[in-house]
């Protein structure tokens, strides 16, 4: 140790980018986690949409576990079976013809935005870069995707910002038709906005910009990080839309908790990049991708998107029913499994009060209460949770 640096606890080594709760979980299974306390928690948070088939799926860890037997890592300098495999079982189930495999939802985002410009100006030979991006949308942390969310605090401290990326409202078509121009490259979006405070795009608004993608040229990437795997009741949550992206994202419940992410293009767009234009150390090792094909074999095989849907409408009808007349409760929505509780007023301390009684969930902005079960969920499950939020709930009241 350095004569500088006096003693600290182990956490004080960490820099201080998340305010943590004092719990430390240590076990899980199912939609069960267990803290270093011997603590119970019912899971309702999935390590944020990541766990969609609920902590240490068997399947999956099998197909881990059969992998560190045989091998990590080799670069992508070599054909990597695993990795065309889990592409394939990807385009096999999308309207995605090609994929790029990294190791966060940041980095696929950044992929399509690159992959944008670059077929824009390589291939279209047009000059086009502009991305254009929502308000309340989020896309990630690194320089490029933290400029292309459209929530001011993940800005701040931050300049300069990358250029060519412009933010308007949401479901409001003529700002997207004042915005177009000879510059945009593409426009991207969630289906869902999740950290947003859970708002589904509007139907008629989604579809008429994927119009106007065509008619001027314009790619269309949907961020799917959160809302794809499963989640909203489908494999994509585009295909709730009527709509085909150009581009769509996927990180989060890709890996079932083992970090992966990919970005996933038509066939158009291959020609976007070529070898050398892309690539990272680490995207789509065989562990990666035998987790991935493990992950992507359970949820489609099992069809789980349709238990998704179906617990997701069980949860939300019986959140509306406990709920009914709590003047504190101002909207529960959701698609599938991403559901949200709008309240009067910020929420934190519930979330606080919910931990205490054995129930995990997050938030999604300041005043709206984030549901993320996995896909496995029980309805007793789900009674539980809608119980402990319902008696928690009893007692608020409006200012
Ligand atoms: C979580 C998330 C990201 C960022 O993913 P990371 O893996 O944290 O980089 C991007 N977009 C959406 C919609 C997300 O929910």
């Amino acid at each position: 140790m350095s004569e500088t640096k006096t003693a600290v606890d182990a956490g004080q080594s960490l820099l201080p980018t998340y305010a943590r709760y004092p719990i430390a979980l240590v076990k899980g299974e199912g939609s069960w986690l267990w803290d270093d306390q011997g603590n119970r928690y019912l899971d309702f948070m999935s390590g944020i949409a990541v766990t969609n088939l609920g902590h240490a799926p068997k399947r999956v860890k099998e197909a881990l576990v059969k992998q560190l037997d045989e091998l990590w890592h080799v670069s992508n300098l070599f054909r990597i079976p695993n990795q065309e495999e889990a592409a394939k079982l990807i385009t096999d189930n999308s309207c995605g013809d090609a994929v790029f495999f990294g190791n966060s939802g940041a980095e696929a985002n950044e992929a399509a935005i690159k992959l944008a410009r670059r077929y824009q100006q390589l291939v279209q030979k047009n000059g086009r870069y502009e991305i254009i991006t929502f308000e309340q949308s989020f896309h990630g942390r690194t320089l490029a995707t933290l400029t292309a969310t459209g929530q001011a605090k993940v800005k701040e401290g931050f300049a300069p910002l990358p250029e060519g990326f412009v933010t308007i409202p949401l479901n409001d078509l003529a700002a997207l038709e004042a915005t177009i121009s000879d510059k945009t490259a593409a426009i991207m979006l969630e289906m869902v906005q999740a950290e947003g405070g859970i708002y589904p795009v509007d139907m008629d608004y989604i579809q008429a910009a994927k119009a106007l993608c065509e008619k001027h040229g314009i790619l269309l990437i949907v961020d799917e990080i959160q809302t794809g795997i499963g989640r909203t009741g489908k494999l994509f949550a585009y295909e709730h839309f009527g709509i085909e992206p150009d581009i769509f994202t996927l990180a989060k419940g890709l890996g079932s908790g083992f970090p992966v992410g990919a970005m996933v293009a038509k066939e158009k767009l291959r020609e976007g990049f070529t070898a050398g234009s892309h690539g990272s150390t680490f995207g789509g090792t065989p562990i990666a991708t035998a987790v991935v094909k493990a992950t992507l074999e359970t949820i489609v095989g099992d069809s789980l998107p349709a238990r998704a849907a179906e617990q997701g409408e069980y949860l939300m009808t019986q959140l509306r029913e406990k709920l009914q007349g709590n003047a504190f409760v101002r909207d529960v929505r959701g698609l599938g499994l991403l559901v949200g509780i709008e309240c009067a007023e910020p929420i934190a301390s519930i979330l606080v009060e919910a931990q205490q009684k054995g129930l995990l969930v997050i938030s999604a902005g300041p005043n709206v209460i984030r549901l993320l079960p996995n896909l496995l969920v029980t309805t007793e499950e789900i009674d539980s949770a809608v119980a402990i939020l319902a008696e928690l709930l009893e007692s608020k009241r409006p200012n």
